[in-house]
C-alpha cells in the first residue's frame, strides 16, 4: 500500500472508532489505568491484543519487542508488575517469529555439529541477514541462547512449522526462567502468576488456527503438572463448585489449550 492511502487509512479508521466507542468508557479511565494482565509478547504484526478478548482497553498492559524478550523492556514490565499491580504475567510467544528463525538461522551457521541435526531449515538457511543493521541483530542475537537448547531436539520432529513453534515454545519458557530470577518470590506468595504460551496462526499445534495454546505456569512445564496447574487456578474461582458447568466448560478448554509440543 503506498504511503497517501496508508495515511488516509490512519485518519478514517480512527475516526471510525472515536465514533463507535462511547466516550464515557475513555472518561472513566481518563486519570488512570488498572489493567489486569501484563503481556509480553513479540512485535510481529500477526500478533495482536484482540486474542485475549475484543476489548482489551485497561485490561492488558502490553510490552512488545523481537522475540518477546523479558531483558528488552523490564522496566515497562516492572511498571506494570509493581506499579500497577498487574496479578497475571503472560509471556507470548508465536508461530513463524521472524525473530526466532534469525536466531535459529545464526545458531546453525555457527556450528557445523547443529547443522547436522537441523536438515528441515533449507529455505530457512538460504535466508540473507548480512545486511540487517548492527541493531536489529544486537536485538535479536540473545535468542540465540534458547534457540540453541531447543536445536537438538529438532530430528525428533521433522517438520518446519512444529520446529520453529517448539522453538518459539522454548523461547517462552526461557523468558520465564529469566523472569522467575527476580519475581519467583511473588510467585512463591502467589501475589504473582506467569503464564506462557504459543499463539498459533498455522496450525503447529491444532486445526483450530489462531489459538492461545498455554505451555509454561510458573515455570511448569511438565504436560500433566501443566494441567493440574491450569486446573488449581481455575478453582480459585469462588463460585465454581467442581459440579458447575462453569467449571466443566474451563477444565474442557483447559484440556484442548494447555498442551506443548513435545519431543
Ligand atoms: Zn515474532
Amino acid at each position: 500500500m503506498e504511503v497517501g492511502n496508508i495515511f488516509r487509512h490512519l485518519l478514517v479508521h480512527n475516526e471510525a472508532f472515536v465514533k463507535s466507542t462511547d466516550e464515557t468508557k475513555f472518561l472513566a479511565y481518563a486519570g488512570s489505568q488498572s489493567p489486569y494482565i501484563t503481556l509480553v509478547t513479540c512485535a510481529d504484526s500477526r500478533v495482536h491484543g484482540n486474542i485475549l478478548g475484543m476489548d482489551i482497553f485497561n485490561k492488558v498492559f502490553i510490552v512488545r519487542n523481537a522475540g518477546n524478550q523479558f531483558a528488552i523492556n523490564r522496566g515497562s514490565i516492572e511498571y506494570s508488575l509493581f506499579v500497577l499491580k498487574t496479578p497475571v504475567m503472560l509471556v507470548l510467544g508465536h508461530t513463524d517469529c521472524g525473530a526466532v528463525k534469525f536466531a535459529t538461522h545464526a545458531c546453525i551457521t555457527q556450528s557445523q555439529e547443529i547443522i547436522n541435526l537441523a536438515k528441515s531449515f533449507d529455505k530457512l538457511m538460504k535466508t540473507d541477514y548480512s545486511s540487517l543493521s548492527r541493531e536489529i541483530k544486537s536485538e535479536m542475537l540473545p535468542l540465540t541462547i534458547p534457540i540453541e537448547r531447543g536445536i537438538p531436539d529438532l530430528r525428533k520432529i521433522q517438520n518446519e512449522m512444529k520446529e520453529l513453534a517448539y522453538l518459539s515454545q522454548i523461547n517462552v519458557d526461557y523468558q520465564i526462567e529469566k523472569a522467575l530470577k527476580y519475581y519467583g518470590g511473588m510467585v512463591k506468595e502467589n501475589k504473582l502468576t506467569i503464564i506462557g504460551g504459543v499463539y498459533d496462526f498455522v496450525g503447529a499445534y491444532s486445526k483450530q488456527l489462531g489459538r492461545v495454546l498455554i505451555t509454561n505456569i510458573n515455570g511448569v512445564i511438565n504436560p500433566i503438572d501443566l494441567h493440574d496447574k491450569a486446573r488449581a487456578i481455575i478453582k480459585r474461582i469462588p463460585s465454581y463448585e467442581e459440579s458447575s458447568e462453569g467449571y466443566k466448560i474451563a477444565c474442557q478448554l483447559i484440556d484442548e489449550k494447555v498442551t506443548r509440543i513435545i519431543v
